[in-house]
């Protein structure tokens, strides 16, 4: 079966005045229908930037998508005009943003702006727009909707903001839908909420979302796969039990190791990543974590791994993985416990 979104090498660069910045340098994956796919990593290491490439919603003052493919059912969307694009968006792929008060207009009510949508894509009547808008604030749970339509956005919490995001999100019906860090700015009770929301809307709907997150709490709660993102690549990806129970490169491993667990044994430290990601404006020769990484091999700050099937779908771009490395240093595997 054919992949519902394919992305396959795709780079992106902006050009500063202190020159390239090299934001997103070959990312792949794929997205089914009806999946989840988490998209984690450290602010700057190019998940956000990844998400809007796949609206085409990269400023084109500054930023490019300078290489690569984006497929959506099998559609090149780097081919479309930007007038194509304008019918994709919303329709077949929708955005939630984090922040409702600044992705939305606060001096136009609710009810016109979630019919804004419907009228654009589907040109039906005001009075169906309307009732398909009802159908929608009940569909996210906000009650008495016919009354809540003519209000605005000051009129609601922060929930209530995300819940009204993604009801404009979803009611063209799109078959995907890119949530940019949906939950960070809500407080822990909401945001379960929120996540539980996503999840009755796609076992309703069969919609497939990416998330993009930093929060690996969350991505336990939702996800059906992950992409781990460091300086702009992915490092690893798979199902995520995989990933949370067989990490295989050293950037997820010490993702895990600083994010609290319930479970873990409270005396225990959490553990920082030390130093910094590298600057993307000279990426470096070989692998971008080598200047962090506990395990780093010559080869690594030399050459750029190679991605490595560790199992099925668990793929890791890392050279302790790599076949070749284990013939060239026997002792590895016990060396890095890996
Ligand atoms: Fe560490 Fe080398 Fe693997 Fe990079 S390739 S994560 S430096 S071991």
């Amino acid at each position: 079966m054919d992949p519902l979104l394919q992305l396959q090498n795709v780079h992106v660069t902006f050009q500063t005045t202190g020159g390239t910045v090299q934001a997103v340098r070959g990312v792949d994956f794929t997205l089914n229908k009806g999946e989840t796919l988490a998209i984690v990593g450290e602010s700057g290491c190019g998940k956000s930037v990844t998400a809007r490439s796949i609206m085409r919603l990269i400023p084109e003052h500054s930023g490019k998508i300078s290489q690569g493919s984006i497929k959506l059912e099998g559609k090149e969307l780097l081919n479309l005009t930007e007038k194509q694009m304008r019918e994709i968006r919303g329709s077949r792929i929708a955005m939630i943003f984090q922040d409702a008060m600044t992705a939305l207009n606060p001096t136009i009510s609710i009810g016109e702006q979630i019919k804004e949508g419907i009228i654009r894509h589907r040109k039906i009547s005001r009075s169906e727009a309307k009732k398909q808008a009802i159908e929608m604030l009940t569909l996210v749970g906000i009650s008495n909707p016919e009354r809540r339509l003519k209000q605005y956005l000051h009129e609601f919490s922060g929930g209530m903001r995300q819940r009204i995001m993604i009801a404009i999100a979803l009611v063209c019906q799109p078959s995907v839908i890119v949530a940019d860090e949906p939950t960070t700015a809500l407080d822990v009770t909401i945001q379960a909420q929120i996540i539980q929301l996503f999840k009755d809307i796609q076992w309703k709907t069969g919609v497939s979302i990416i998330i993009i997150t930093h929060d690996l709490g969350v991505v336990a709660k939702i996800a059906d796969k992950i992409a781990v993102m460091y300086a702009g690549k992915v490092v690893e990806s798979g199902p995520v039990r995989d990933i949370f129970y067989r990490p295989q490169h050293p950037y997820t491993k010490g993702l895990l190791a600083s994010m609290p667990r319930l479970d873990g044994d409270r005396s225990i430290p959490l553990t920082p990543i030390p130093g910094t990601p590298p600057d993307l404006f000279a990426p470096p020769a070989g692998c971008a974590f080598a200047a962090r990484c506990p395990y780093a091999l010559e080869v690594c700050r030399e050459h750029q791994p190679e991605e490595t099937v560790v199992d099925s779908q668990h793929i890791v771009a890392c050279w302790l993985q790599d076949p070749r490395a284990k013939q060239v240093y026997p002792d590895l595997a016990e060396a890095t416990g890996t």
